[in-house]
């Protein structure tokens, strides 16, 4: 058995993904969420896809008497930290909220580690950050001028990250950036149990083949891309959880702070997507054209060959696996 590995935000969607592939890798997991945007029902799902029990913290991740039990109960050796908000739009309207779980949630989180001795991190960046890339595709060296206050979020914690890296060299510190986390858990028991009317294209594609949505909305037709609507580097939820355990065994033998792209290195238009759906689930996605949305770009994709080399881990899964899996959980019930 390797080391114990404390996910935060273990019962949300990606976590989720990595807390299976960390146990399959041999790690033990341990979750930690305060089920902001998820439930405790997924810990008996990931208990049975892991194979082993996967004991839990319910617990805010700015908490840190809360933090320092957890270190002082598990023999934690390392944490990924996905805990979060994510809702891009939904943070223009509460900024304080939103620095104060990320932003102040990190803090709180590297305060107990350092007090813990506990000095490896990965931490859930986004392609937010760069927001309208100058160059396709977009590498690492790319300017961050994050469009949105999700995006800037992202990037505090960031700065902050490598700043904690050059003043202690005891730090071992992955800072991924997720282009389009999609699909879900080949399984079927796992994936995004979304509150609402889905923002993000797949799983909205989901509630639409399932009648659950009329149409969706394509937002701008007239893009200056191929076919006239947004292009976007479409990750699968399970490639990007091999990522988190390819970089903890990265970050097993390396010091200071690596920032890495974690995408599959081409774009799909919205068009190709809905016609990939299509052909998952054979049924008829309605669609209407509508004006572009807010703060959109037209076009992104990873440049992942720094994640490649230094990882030895690439994206295998395409985009009609990415389509096949989400409709899969959608047709066991999308929820838990
Ligand atoms: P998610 O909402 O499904 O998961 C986040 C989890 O964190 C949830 O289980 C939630 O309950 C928990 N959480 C929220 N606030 C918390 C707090 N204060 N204390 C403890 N737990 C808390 O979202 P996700 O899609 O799984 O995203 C995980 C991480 O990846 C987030 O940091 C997100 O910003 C980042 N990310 C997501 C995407 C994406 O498209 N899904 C893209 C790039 C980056
Ligand atoms: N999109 C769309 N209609 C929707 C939701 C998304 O046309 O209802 C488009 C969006 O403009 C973008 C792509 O689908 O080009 C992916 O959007 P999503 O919100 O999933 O991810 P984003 O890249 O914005 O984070």
């Amino acid at each position: 058995m390797k080391e114990t590995i404390l996910v935060t935000g273990g019962a949300g969607y990606i976590g989720s993904h990595i807390v299976v592939e960390l146990a399959r890798a041999g790690y033990a997991p341990v979750v930690l969420d305060n089920f902001a945007n998820s439930t405790p029902a997924v810990m008996s799902r990931l208990q049975a896809l892991a194979g082993r029990p996967v004991p839990l913290v319910t617990a805010d991740v700015r908490d840190a008497v809360a933090l320092r039990s957890a270190f002082h109960d598990h023999p934690i050796a390392a944490v990924v930290h996905c805990a979060g908000l994510k809702a891009v739009g939904e943070a223009e309207g509460r900024p304080l909220a939103y620095y104060d779980v990320n932003v102040g949630g990190a803090i709180a989180l590297a305060e107990v580690m350092g007090e813990a001795g506990v000095a490896t991190l990965v931490f859930s960046s986004s392609a937010t950050v760069y927001g309208q890339p100058d160059d396709l595709p977009v590498t690492e060296d790319a300017a961050l001028r994050p469009h949105n206050v999700y995006g800037r979020t992202k990037r505090v914690v960031e700065d902050f990250l490598r700043d904690l890296a050059h003043a202690n060299a005891n730090w071992r510190i992955a800072i991924l950036r997720y282009f389009n986390p999609a699909g879900a858990h080949s399984s079927g028991m796992l994936g995004e149990a979304s509150r609402g009317r889905p923002n993000n294209l797949v799983p909205l594609l989901c509630k639409i083949a399932a009648g659950e949505l009329a149409e969706v909305a394509i937002y701008g037709g007239d893009w200056p891309t191929p076919d006239g609507t947004g292009i976007r580097d479409y990750l699968h939820v399970q490639d990007l959880a091999e990522g988190h355990v390819a970089a903890l065994s990265y970050l097993a033998a390396a010091t200071g702070a690596i920032t890495l792209n974690l995408g599959a290195g081409s774009g799909h238009s919205v068009l190709e997507v809905i016609a990939a759906f299509e052909a998952s689930c054979g049924r008829k996605i309605t669609r209407v054209m509508s004006p572009r949305r807010p703060g959109d770009v037209a076009c992104y994709y990873a440049d992942p060959a720094r994640a490649e080399a230094i990882l030895d881990w690439r994206a295998k899964r395409d985009l009609g696996t990415i389509c096949a899996d989400a409709w899969r959980w959608q047709k066991n019930g999308g929820r838990y």
